[in-house]
């Protein structure tokens, strides 16, 4: 299989990367943010905040100009005289909920979404949920989980909503076939693309976490082998192991490589031939090849830092290097699952700085020391950033954008060479 042979890692059989670990003042948003592409996902679900006119306030800027007719997410502000009594907010709670039903027949799926204000973790989210589901179902499933900024970087409230959902996945019959389960929201069109590559290789059993629809949730046992899409759920893979899934060890998706080896992890695991797996591959690897080439000449040599915010940090970077000829310079993490996180470590270049958590005050100074050409960040850090002429990206992008597969592989390479044209014709 000549063709796929891939170039070989840049630190061979290096153990444990060096980390810089930092616990300081964080720059990132939280958790409720995910809601903004978690509620295209799953089209009868809806997303209750259970907040302050802060989490309101921050929904509708990070939603933006998106202005729905139905929206899928709201919040219920929990007032500072709520805390004379848990019972007058619990009952309060129960009052939205059913005006929210009575009003949106279609919702099927709801989700509690929890806080940080104190006298929202003062409030039993989980029991909250129990009660109303034990009187809902089975018309209403109702699931909670917290978004708030205490707890959750933004990405991770993706991985808090996919988890509690997983102990209501309805259970695989125990002699099904073995099945594929490919874990994290991924845009329509990307579904849709992996979804007839893994059709072609003759791979039938395959469902998608989150689905479109709660009627819809794909089953789980130890039948299902899952493979990771998105490298922010831990907790996700945690109960999917819980329910007795099988973790398929993959890079992610990103670029040509990423895309070849995430999709050939699955191949082999269902036994699919190499010819079979070349047939059905080779077009899409040559197109993406062909849209990164585009690229690649304003990207080749360029220094990149990475701020932590998204999780995504070390599969791009991955990407950037190895594909695009990019220089990452420092590649920040809000955290780093090392076992998740395996096959992108050794593909990175040796020698590159790693840090997880955050400083901000610190790594700013590194920052300012290596003078990189492209800083990938958070909107907090951005405009100071570029004020001093430093070209960013935004990290927050790359999860609103479709980047995964090979059709967006050129796209993806896009985004980062976007701000560096802009920049050049500031300069002009
Ligand atoms: S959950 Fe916390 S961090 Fe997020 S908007 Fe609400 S108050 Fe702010």
């Amino acid at each position: 299989m000549n063709e796929l042979s891939l170039k070989p890692p840049m630190t061979p059989g290096c153990d444990e990367p060096t980390v810089l670990r930092e616990r300081g003042q964080r720059e990132v948003f939280c958790g409720l943010t995910g809601i903004i592409w978690m509620h295209r996902k799953i089209q009868d679900a809806f997303f209750l905040i259970i907040g302050s006119r802060t989490c309101a306030h921050l929904m509708q800027s990070a939603a933006g100009v998106m202005i729905f007719a139905e929206p899928r997410f709201a919040t219920a502000i929990i007032e500072e005289r709520d805390l004379a009594g848990m019972a007058d907010a619990n009952e309060e709670l129960d009052r939205v909920v059913t005006r929210l039903l009575d009003r949106r027949p279609d919702i099927k799926l709801l989700f509690l979404v929890g806080s940080c204000p104190s006298e929202v973790i003062k409030l039993d989210l989980s029991r909250a949920s129990q009660r109303l589901s034990a009187q809902l179902s089975p018309k209403v499933r109702v699931l909670n989980y917290s978004g708030s900024g205490i707890e959750t970087t933004f990405t991770q409230g993706e991985d808090a909503c996919l988890a509690a959902l997983v102990p209501s996945l309805p259970a695989e019959a125990a002699d099904s076939a073995p099945s594929l389960m490919v874990v994290g929201a991924l845009a329509d069109v990307v579904e849709d693309q992996f979804d007839r590559m893994f059709k072609a290789m003759g791979l039938d059993n395959v469902r998608f976490l989150p689905s479109g629809s709660a009627d819809n949730l794909p089953p789980v046992g130890p039948n299902t082998h899952y493979l990771l899409a998105q490298p922010f759920l831990a907790d996700t893979a945690w109960h999917l192991e819980d329910r007795g899934a099988k973790r398929i060890a993959a890079p992610f998706p990103l670029g040509e490589e990423g895309t070849t080896l995430w999709l050939q992890a699955a191949a082999r695991t269902f036994g699919v031939s190499d010819e079979v797996f070349e047939s059905v591959t080779a077009p899409g690897r040559e197109r993406a090849r062909r849209a990164m080439a585009h690229q690649s000449e304003r990207l080749t040599g360029k220094r990149i830092f990475f701020f932590p915010d998204s999780q995504l940090e070390i599969p791009l970077a991955r990407f950037l290097s190895r594909e695009m000829g990019m220089v990452p310079v420092e590649v920040g993490t809000p955290y780093m699952h090392r076992e998740h996180l395996a096959e992108e470590l050794d593909m990175l270049p040796a020698g590159v700085r790693l840090s997880e958590g955050q400083d901000v005050d610190k790594q700013l100074d590194r920052c300012h020391a290596d003078a990189p050409d492209l800083v990938v960040c958070g909107l907090g850090l951005a405009n100071p950033l570029e004020a001093e002429g430093i070209a960013t990206k935004w990290s927050i992008e790359l999860l609103f954008t479709p980047i995964q597969g090979y059709e967006q592989a050129g796209d993806l390479a896009e985004l980062f060479a976007r701000p560096l044209v802009r920049r050049t014709r500031l300069e002009v």
